[in-house]
Protein backbone atom coordinates (compact mmCIF):
# COMPACT_ATOMS: atom_id res chain seq x y z
CA UNK A 1 0.00 0.00 0.00
CA UNK A 2 0.90 3.94 -0.83
CA UNK A 3 -1.38 5.76 1.03
CA UNK A 4 -0.37 7.45 4.19
CA UNK A 5 -2.27 7.43 7.41
CA UNK A 6 -5.03 10.42 6.94
CA UNK A 7 -4.50 12.42 10.37
CA UNK A 8 -0.85 12.84 8.88
CA UNK A 9 -2.04 14.48 6.22
CA UNK A 10 -5.12 16.27 7.14
CA UNK A 11 -5.12 19.98 7.16
CA UNK A 12 -6.29 22.29 9.93
CA UNK A 13 -9.47 24.24 8.10
CA UNK A 14 -9.60 27.96 8.27
CA UNK A 15 -6.89 28.49 10.67
CA UNK A 16 -4.05 27.10 8.30
CA UNK A 17 -5.35 29.08 6.12
CA UNK A 18 -5.06 32.30 7.53
CA UNK A 19 -1.56 31.71 8.81
CA UNK A 20 -0.04 30.74 5.37
CA UNK A 21 2.85 32.44 4.58
CA UNK A 22 2.12 34.76 1.49
CA UNK A 23 5.21 35.66 -0.53
CA UNK A 24 8.98 33.89 -1.09
CA UNK A 25 9.75 36.56 1.57
CA UNK A 26 7.58 36.10 3.72
CA UNK A 27 8.13 31.70 3.71
CA UNK A 28 10.49 31.66 6.74
CA UNK A 29 13.25 28.67 6.72
CA UNK A 30 14.28 26.35 3.35
CA UNK A 31 16.67 29.01 2.57
CA UNK A 32 17.61 26.62 -0.65
CA UNK A 33 14.87 26.02 -2.09
CA UNK A 34 13.69 29.53 -1.58
CA UNK A 35 16.80 30.72 -3.62
CA UNK A 36 16.34 28.69 -6.30
CA UNK A 37 12.64 28.98 -6.97
CA UNK A 38 12.93 32.75 -6.58
CA UNK A 39 15.47 31.91 -9.36
CA UNK A 40 13.38 29.50 -11.80
CA UNK A 41 10.14 31.98 -11.11
CA UNK A 42 12.44 35.25 -11.99
CA UNK A 43 13.93 33.80 -15.19
CA UNK A 44 10.63 32.63 -16.74
CA UNK A 45 9.17 36.00 -15.63
CA UNK A 46 12.17 37.57 -17.75
CA UNK A 47 11.69 35.68 -20.56
CA UNK A 48 8.17 36.08 -20.36
CA UNK A 49 7.22 32.17 -20.44
CA UNK A 50 5.72 29.88 -18.07
CA UNK A 51 7.99 28.19 -15.51
CA UNK A 52 9.21 24.75 -16.13
CA UNK A 53 7.02 22.00 -14.07
CA UNK A 54 8.03 22.31 -10.29
CA UNK A 55 7.81 19.01 -7.72
CA UNK A 56 7.94 19.73 -4.31
CA UNK A 57 8.45 16.34 -2.00
CA UNK A 58 8.79 16.09 1.85
CA UNK A 59 7.05 15.54 4.95
CA UNK A 60 3.39 16.64 5.43
CA UNK A 61 3.33 19.53 6.96
CA UNK A 62 6.13 20.84 5.83
CA UNK A 63 4.50 23.84 3.25
CA UNK A 64 4.38 22.46 0.15
CA UNK A 65 0.92 23.33 -0.38
CA UNK A 66 1.92 27.34 1.12
CA UNK A 67 4.94 26.96 -1.82
CA UNK A 68 2.03 26.36 -4.77
CA UNK A 69 0.43 29.01 -3.62
CA UNK A 70 3.21 31.51 -3.20
CA UNK A 71 4.30 30.17 -6.71
CA UNK A 72 1.13 31.60 -8.22
CA UNK A 73 1.29 34.64 -6.51
CA UNK A 74 4.75 35.29 -7.43
CA UNK A 75 3.76 34.70 -11.05
CA UNK A 76 0.45 36.76 -10.76
CA UNK A 77 -1.14 34.13 -11.92
CA UNK A 78 -4.25 31.89 -10.51
CA UNK A 79 -4.04 28.70 -8.95
CA UNK A 80 -5.98 25.55 -9.45
CA UNK A 81 -6.19 22.90 -6.68
CA UNK A 82 -6.47 19.21 -6.88
CA UNK A 83 -5.08 16.12 -5.33
CA UNK A 84 -3.63 12.59 -6.87
CA UNK A 85 -6.63 10.71 -4.98
CA UNK A 86 -9.45 12.77 -6.44
CA UNK A 87 -8.25 12.19 -10.21
CA UNK A 88 -9.59 8.83 -10.05
CA UNK A 89 -10.43 8.61 -14.28
CA UNK A 90 -8.45 10.42 -16.87
CA UNK A 91 -11.90 12.17 -17.57
CA UNK A 92 -11.19 14.00 -13.60
CA UNK A 93 -8.12 15.54 -15.37
CA UNK A 94 -9.20 16.24 -18.66
CA UNK A 95 -11.73 18.44 -17.39
CA UNK A 96 -9.23 19.93 -15.16
CA UNK A 97 -7.11 20.96 -17.54
CA UNK A 98 -9.39 22.19 -20.02
CA UNK A 99 -10.39 24.83 -18.04
CA UNK A 100 -6.61 26.37 -17.26
CA UNK A 101 -6.33 29.38 -18.35
CA UNK A 102 -2.02 30.62 -20.40
CA UNK A 103 -0.03 30.94 -17.26
CA UNK A 104 -2.34 28.92 -14.33
CA UNK A 105 -0.27 26.89 -11.82
CA UNK A 106 -2.19 23.43 -11.59
CA UNK A 107 -1.40 21.89 -8.06
CA UNK A 108 -1.47 18.51 -7.68
CA UNK A 109 -1.24 17.16 -4.00
CA UNK A 110 0.03 13.56 -3.02
CA UNK A 111 0.88 13.40 -7.13
CA UNK A 112 2.10 9.77 -6.51
CA UNK A 113 -1.30 8.46 -5.89
CA UNK A 114 -2.43 9.22 -9.25
CA UNK A 115 -4.75 6.40 -10.90
CA UNK A 116 -2.71 5.03 -14.24
CA UNK A 117 -4.66 6.41 -17.28
CA UNK A 118 -4.87 10.16 -15.47
CA UNK A 119 -0.96 9.72 -15.07
CA UNK A 120 -0.56 9.08 -18.94
CA UNK A 121 -2.71 11.96 -19.65
CA UNK A 122 -0.99 14.23 -17.55
CA UNK A 123 2.44 13.48 -19.28
CA UNK A 124 1.08 14.92 -22.56
CA UNK A 125 -0.18 17.71 -21.30
CA UNK A 126 3.04 18.77 -19.28
CA UNK A 127 5.30 17.96 -22.39
CA UNK A 128 2.99 19.10 -25.58
CA UNK A 129 0.15 21.10 -23.66
CA UNK A 130 -2.56 18.87 -25.67
CA UNK A 131 -4.37 15.76 -24.35
CA UNK A 132 -6.22 12.77 -26.04
CA UNK A 133 -9.86 12.43 -24.83
CA UNK A 134 -11.11 8.52 -25.87
CA UNK A 135 -14.89 8.84 -26.63
CA UNK A 136 -16.58 5.73 -26.34
CA UNK A 137 -15.68 2.20 -26.22
CA UNK A 138 -14.52 -0.38 -28.15
CA UNK A 139 -13.83 -0.51 -31.77
CA UNK A 140 -16.08 2.63 -31.98
CA UNK A 141 -14.36 4.57 -29.48
CA UNK A 142 -12.35 7.59 -30.57
CA UNK A 143 -9.23 10.01 -29.59
CA UNK A 144 -10.42 13.62 -29.44
CA UNK A 145 -7.38 15.48 -29.28
CA UNK A 146 -7.72 19.19 -26.95
CA UNK A 147 -5.71 21.77 -26.73
CA UNK A 148 -4.26 22.94 -22.97
CA UNK A 149 -3.01 26.23 -22.26
CA UNK A 150 0.52 26.80 -21.25
CA UNK A 151 0.14 26.19 -17.51
CA UNK A 152 2.82 25.09 -14.70
CA UNK A 153 2.56 22.16 -12.77
CA UNK A 154 3.12 22.51 -8.90
CA UNK A 155 3.25 18.25 -8.03
CA UNK A 156 3.78 17.85 -4.13
CA UNK A 157 4.52 14.45 -2.95
CA UNK A 158 5.41 12.86 0.32
CA UNK A 159 7.39 10.22 -1.30
CA UNK A 160 9.82 11.31 -4.30
CA UNK A 161 10.45 7.70 -5.03
CA UNK A 162 6.66 6.25 -5.70
CA UNK A 163 6.52 8.64 -8.60
CA UNK A 164 7.25 6.44 -11.73
CA UNK A 165 10.20 7.69 -13.80
CA UNK A 166 8.39 9.07 -17.01
CA UNK A 167 6.23 11.42 -14.35
CA UNK A 168 9.20 12.21 -12.30
CA UNK A 169 11.43 13.31 -15.62
CA UNK A 170 8.64 15.76 -16.73
CA UNK A 171 9.51 18.11 -14.26
CA UNK A 172 12.68 20.71 -14.57
CA UNK A 173 12.81 21.60 -11.19
CA UNK A 174 12.63 19.52 -7.88
CA UNK A 175 12.55 21.14 -4.33
CA UNK A 176 13.30 18.85 -1.36
CA UNK A 177 11.45 20.21 1.73
CA UNK A 178 13.10 19.05 4.86
CA UNK A 179 12.34 19.45 8.29
CA UNK A 180 12.50 22.78 10.09
CA UNK A 181 15.30 23.91 12.70
CA UNK A 182 14.32 25.35 16.09
CA UNK A 183 15.09 28.48 15.76
CA UNK A 184 12.79 28.97 12.29
CA UNK A 185 9.99 27.40 13.83
CA UNK A 186 10.29 30.35 16.41
CA UNK A 187 10.00 33.13 14.07
CA UNK A 188 6.87 30.96 11.81
CA UNK A 189 5.40 30.77 15.63
CA UNK A 190 6.14 34.59 16.85
CA UNK A 191 4.66 35.42 13.15
CA UNK A 192 1.68 33.18 14.13
CA UNK A 193 1.08 34.32 17.25
CA UNK A 194 0.59 37.84 15.74
CA UNK A 195 -1.58 37.41 13.08
CA UNK A 196 -3.54 35.24 15.89
CA UNK A 197 -3.40 37.83 18.72
CA UNK A 198 -1.89 35.49 21.10
CA UNK A 199 0.34 37.35 23.42
CA UNK A 200 3.55 34.88 23.89
CA UNK A 201 7.11 35.50 24.83
CA UNK A 202 10.55 34.64 22.84
CA UNK A 203 11.55 31.98 25.72
CA UNK A 204 8.03 30.15 25.14
CA UNK A 205 8.50 30.47 21.44
CA UNK A 206 11.02 28.62 21.23
CA UNK A 207 10.20 26.24 23.53
CA UNK A 208 6.95 24.99 21.49
CA UNK A 209 9.14 24.99 18.33
CA UNK A 210 11.24 23.09 20.27
CA UNK A 211 9.03 20.48 20.81
CA UNK A 212 7.25 20.95 17.50
CA UNK A 213 8.62 17.91 15.40
CA UNK A 214 10.39 19.94 12.95
CA UNK A 215 6.91 21.02 11.51
CA UNK A 216 5.06 24.04 10.99
CA UNK A 217 1.61 22.89 10.95
CA UNK A 218 2.09 20.94 14.53
CA UNK A 219 3.74 24.24 15.82
CA UNK A 220 0.75 26.30 14.50
CA UNK A 221 -1.04 23.50 16.47
CA UNK A 222 0.73 23.47 19.78
CA UNK A 223 0.38 27.11 19.56
CA UNK A 224 -3.76 27.15 19.94
CA UNK A 225 -3.30 24.28 22.29
CA UNK A 226 -1.08 26.35 24.22
CA UNK A 227 -3.37 29.85 24.18
CA UNK A 228 -5.91 27.91 25.11
CA UNK A 229 -4.35 26.68 28.28
CA UNK A 230 -2.97 30.25 29.10
CA UNK A 231 -6.69 31.45 28.54
CA UNK A 232 -8.43 29.33 30.78
CA UNK A 233 -5.67 28.63 33.07
CA UNK A 234 -3.38 31.72 33.30
CA UNK A 235 -4.27 35.17 32.24
CA UNK A 236 -3.94 34.75 28.97
CA UNK A 237 -0.34 35.61 28.24
CA UNK A 238 2.04 32.66 27.10
CA UNK A 239 5.18 32.35 29.30
CA UNK A 240 7.94 29.91 29.34
CA UNK A 241 5.89 28.26 32.20
CA UNK A 242 2.75 28.26 30.95
CA UNK A 243 3.83 26.70 27.60
CA UNK A 244 5.82 24.19 29.74
CA UNK A 245 2.60 23.57 31.92
CA UNK A 246 0.28 23.03 28.90
CA UNK A 247 2.59 20.83 27.05
CA UNK A 248 2.52 18.59 29.59
CA UNK A 249 -1.11 18.83 29.92
CA UNK A 250 -0.90 17.27 25.93
CA UNK A 251 1.09 15.09 26.72
CA UNK A 252 3.91 16.73 24.14
CA UNK A 253 7.50 15.36 25.29
CA UNK A 254 10.79 17.47 25.20
CA UNK A 255 11.55 16.12 21.33
CA UNK A 256 8.17 16.37 20.30
CA UNK A 257 7.56 13.38 19.10
CA UNK A 258 3.70 12.11 19.09
CA UNK A 259 2.26 8.71 19.69
CA UNK A 260 3.24 7.00 16.43
CA UNK A 261 6.93 8.21 16.78
CA UNK A 262 6.81 6.81 20.64
CA UNK A 263 5.42 3.50 19.74
CA UNK A 264 7.65 2.77 16.68
CA UNK A 265 10.86 3.23 18.99
CA UNK A 266 9.49 1.23 21.32
CA UNK A 267 8.57 -1.20 19.58
CA UNK A 268 12.22 -0.99 17.41
CA UNK A 269 13.72 -1.15 20.89
CA UNK A 270 11.52 -3.95 22.93
CA UNK A 271 9.95 -5.50 20.50
CA UNK A 272 13.26 -6.20 18.71
CA UNK A 273 15.93 -5.20 20.71
CA UNK A 274 17.11 -2.18 18.46
CA UNK A 275 16.47 -3.69 15.72
CA UNK A 276 17.45 -3.94 12.73
CA UNK A 277 14.44 -4.35 11.48
CA UNK A 278 12.72 -3.72 8.34
CA UNK A 279 10.42 -0.79 7.88
CA UNK A 280 7.54 -3.06 7.05
CA UNK A 281 8.12 -5.12 10.01
CA UNK A 282 7.80 -1.79 12.37
CA UNK A 283 4.52 -1.09 10.81
CA UNK A 284 3.32 -4.16 11.33
CA UNK A 285 4.11 -4.16 14.88
CA UNK A 286 2.65 -0.56 15.30
CA UNK A 287 -0.43 -1.49 13.46
CA UNK A 288 0.36 1.57 11.27
CA UNK A 289 0.39 1.49 7.25
CA UNK A 290 4.05 1.27 5.68
CA UNK A 291 4.06 4.54 4.08
CA UNK A 292 3.30 6.54 7.22
CA UNK A 293 5.97 4.81 9.32
CA UNK A 294 8.22 5.39 6.09
CA UNK A 295 7.31 8.93 5.01
CA UNK A 296 6.14 10.83 7.97
CA UNK A 297 7.34 8.50 11.14
CA UNK A 298 11.18 7.32 9.91
CA UNK A 299 12.60 11.03 8.79
CA UNK A 300 11.74 12.44 12.02
CA UNK A 301 13.14 9.98 13.83
CA UNK A 302 16.46 9.66 11.66
CA UNK A 303 16.64 13.59 12.20
CA UNK A 304 16.57 13.78 15.89
CA UNK A 305 19.22 10.92 16.08
CA UNK A 306 16.74 7.98 17.36
CA UNK A 307 17.36 5.87 14.19
CA UNK A 308 19.74 4.89 11.74
CA UNK A 309 19.54 3.87 8.73
CA UNK A 310 21.78 0.41 7.67
CA UNK A 311 22.06 -1.67 4.89
CA UNK A 312 20.30 -4.65 6.88
CA UNK A 313 17.39 -2.51 8.65
CA UNK A 314 16.33 0.20 10.86
CA UNK A 315 18.28 0.15 14.24
CA UNK A 316 17.86 2.17 17.34
CA UNK A 317 20.93 4.31 18.33
CA UNK A 318 21.99 4.09 21.76
CA UNK A 319 20.06 8.00 22.61
CA UNK A 320 16.88 5.92 21.36
CA UNK A 321 17.56 3.52 24.52
CA UNK A 322 18.21 6.38 26.75
CA UNK A 323 15.06 8.24 25.50
CA UNK A 324 13.14 5.01 26.78
CA UNK A 325 14.78 5.36 29.99
CA UNK A 326 17.15 1.68 29.25
CA UNK A 327 20.47 1.04 29.16
CA UNK A 328 21.85 0.81 25.42
CA UNK A 329 23.73 -2.22 24.23
CA UNK A 330 27.23 -1.87 23.31
CA UNK A 331 26.14 -3.01 19.76
CA UNK A 332 23.60 -0.10 19.51
CA UNK A 333 24.34 2.69 17.12
CA UNK A 334 25.83 5.63 18.10
P1 LIG B 1 2.11 20.63 3.29
O1 LIG B 1 1.39 21.00 2.03
O2 LIG B 1 3.56 20.35 3.08
O3 LIG B 1 1.44 19.54 4.07
P2 LIG B 1 1.22 23.25 4.20
O4 LIG B 1 1.69 24.17 3.15
O5 LIG B 1 -0.23 22.90 4.18
O6 LIG B 1 2.11 21.92 4.24
O7 LIG B 1 1.62 23.90 5.60
C1 LIG B 1 0.93 23.62 6.78
C2 LIG B 1 0.81 24.88 7.63
O8 LIG B 1 2.08 25.17 8.16
C3 LIG B 1 0.36 26.12 6.83
O9 LIG B 1 -0.93 26.48 7.16
C4 LIG B 1 1.24 27.22 7.30
O10 LIG B 1 0.54 28.00 8.24
C5 LIG B 1 2.36 26.56 8.04
N1 LIG B 1 3.64 26.74 7.34
C6 LIG B 1 4.26 25.82 6.58
N2 LIG B 1 5.44 26.29 6.16
C7 LIG B 1 5.58 27.51 6.66
C8 LIG B 1 6.62 28.51 6.59
N3 LIG B 1 7.74 28.25 5.94
N4 LIG B 1 6.42 29.68 7.21
C9 LIG B 1 5.29 29.88 7.91
N5 LIG B 1 4.29 28.99 8.03
C10 LIG B 1 4.42 27.83 7.42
Amino acid sequence: TDTVSAEYLASDGDIETSLRPRSLDDFVGQPRVREQLQLVLRGATQRGSAPDHILLSGPPGLGKTSMAMIIAAELGTSLRLTSGPALERAGDLAAMLSNLVEGDVLFIDEIHRMARPAEEMLYLAMEDFRVDVVVGKGPGATSIPLEVAPFTLVGATTRSGALTGPLRDRFGFTAHMDFYETDELRRILLRSARILGVRIDDDAASEIAGRSRGTPRIANRLLRRVRDYAEVRADGLVTLDVARAALTVYDVDELGLDRLDRSVLAALVRSFGGGPVGVSTLAVAVGEEPATVEEVCEPFLVRAGLVARTPRGRMATAAAWEQLGLEPPPEAAA
